[in-house]
């Protein structure tokens, strides 16, 4: 399959950039079969692969993206993650209170998988987490 469009590159991504080099990169050449296919090694993607693991464990997940792992949006964020992101494009910033609830509870759901990939991986993450 030909891929028509791929992510732009903005450049060097400044936290890659403090860390030292990375072994070259594994450019797909051939043809390969798996159980799953995820396309994106941003948040979702690698949330998506963890889970897809616990899961199906034993099943063959291959993981491809068109730049390297963490040079994408998802590594070059400021590094935290909010329970209830801003709406820049809203007028009324938030709307519906039950809308907003929904949002914050999946929010609080996906942060506390992170923080346990990143406590599985040893990533050194830390997490302010208030009630209410
Ligand atoms: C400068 C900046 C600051 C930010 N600050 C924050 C913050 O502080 N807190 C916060 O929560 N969010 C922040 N964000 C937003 C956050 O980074 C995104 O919400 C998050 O990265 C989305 O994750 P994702 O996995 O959905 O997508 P992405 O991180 O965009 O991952 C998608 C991946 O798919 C790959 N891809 C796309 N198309 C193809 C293709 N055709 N073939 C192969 N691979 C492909 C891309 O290379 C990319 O690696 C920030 C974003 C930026 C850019």
């Amino acid at each position: 399959m030909k891929v028509k469009r791929l992510p732009k590159d903005p450049g060097p991504a400044a936290w890659n950039a403090l860390l030292p080099a990375a072994d070259a990169a594994q450019p797909l050449e051939a043809a390969i079969t798996a159980d799953w296919l995820v396309i994106g090694a941003g948040f979702a993607g690698l949330a998506a692969t963890r889970r897809l693991n616990q899961l199906c464990p034993g099943d063959r997940i291959v993981v491809l993206d068109a730049v390297r792992v963490g040079e994408g949006p998802s590594g070059r964020n400021s590094g935290f993650m909010i329970d209830l992101p801003h709406d820049l494009a809203s007028d009324n910033y938030g709307g519906s209170l039950h809308r907003d609830h929904a949002q914050t509870s999946a929010n609080r759901a996906a942060i506390k998988f992170a923080l346990e990939a990143g406590a599985e991986y040893g990533l050194g993450c830390e997490a302010i987490i208030k009630s209410g």
